[in-house]
């Protein structure tokens, strides 16, 4: 630790309490009240024989009420000035295993699941956090697509805007390729709306806790998983154009705007029909359909 001249403490990384300094860059905006922390680990619904995933424990506010109510708490956190608070956590209770690192780096089944979970005899996890909201889409996407067979749900702390996207309708503005994906694999929920005055420092937004049940069988049956998302993802990639024009311009799939107008027909949609209209049972249609022209 440096010191100036008049003997204050100036090292930049820790606040006055000794705390490290939350760092913006990674998200760092810690819970500091109790009875959200314990309504957030009561929406896991877990029990001494589940084994829950934490993305980023940060100072640890929810990891050792995970740790009392779950068999096996995996915590993964990226920032190396937080290891060894957390690391003192661990050994008070016996049930963290604390993995420094990105989460999104990590596989899943061979770096989680494999290592810890299944010698314990379990085969899927809950997965429990308050995100970094720099990149909630992207961790979501990665447990969604690359491994939904071993998730029974997640539980999330969200910005509120992303929260009504999951669970948004067809036809609104908040509808979009993030809520077909989400709704393809699991059955989304708002628990609660939590307001910034709940975290250390302030988000400049309000949050919400949501829980994705993942779904135990697909809600609609598809050709080609993969075709169905590229799919979705043109439909989404140009809003105001109408589907027929952002599928056919796209790289994304091989489909030209007649092929489309003719399978929206049979479908009985207009042709002038943009993305967000249809539902993800209607984009499986569209898929498949484009699919069968093709072979
Ligand atoms: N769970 C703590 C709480 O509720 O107070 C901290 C939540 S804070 C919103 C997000 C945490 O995720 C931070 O501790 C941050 O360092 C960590 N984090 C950010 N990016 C990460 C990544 N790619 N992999 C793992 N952890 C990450």
């Amino acid at each position: 630790m440096h010191s100036n001249k008049k003997g204050k403490n100036c090292n930049t990384n820790r606040d006055s309490g000794g705390s490290p300094r939350p760092k913006k860059s990674l998200g760092q905006n810690f819970l500091n009240d109790p009875k959200v922390v314990q309504d957030i680990v009561l929406c896991g619904d877990l029990t001494s024989a589940d084994a829950v995933i934490e993305i980023g424990p940060g100072l640890g506010a929810m990891t050792g009420r995970l740790a009392e109510a779950a068999g096996l708490v995996v915590a993964v956190e990226i920032d190396g000035d937080l290891i060894p608070g957390l690391e003192t956590l661990c050994r008070l209770y016996g049930n963290i295993v604390l993995i420094h690192g990105d989460i999104l780096k990590l596989d899943v089944e061979k770096d989680i699941i494999d290592k810890y979970v299944r010698p314990l005899g379990l085969s899927k996890v809950k997965v429990c956090a308050n995100l970094p909201y720099y990149i909630t889409t992207p961790i979501v996407m990665k447990f969604l697509e690359e491994c939904p067979d071993l998730i029974d749900s997640l539980v999330i702390m969200v910005q509120k805007e992303v929260a009504e996207r999951m669970i948004a309708k067809p036809g609104g503005k908040d509808y979009g390729a993030m809520t077909v994906t989400v709704d393809y694999f699991t059955e989304p929920s708002i628990q609660f709306i939590v307001p910034p005055h709940c975290f250390r420092p302030q988000p400049g937004v309000d949050s919400a806790v949501v829980k994705l049940e993942v779904r135990k069988t697909p809600p609609f049956e598809l050709k080609d998983k993969d075709h169905f998302f590229r799919t979705v993802k043109a439909a989404f990639l140009h809003r105001r154009k109408t589907l027929a024009n952002a599928l056919a311009n796209s790289s994304l799939i091989d489909a030209n705007a007649a092929d489309v107008c003719e399978v929206l027909e049979v479908m009985g949609l207009n042709v002038m029909a943009r993305g967000e209209t249809l539902s993800g049972a209607q984009f499986a249609e569209l898929s498949n359909r484009l699919l069968e022209k093709k072979s």
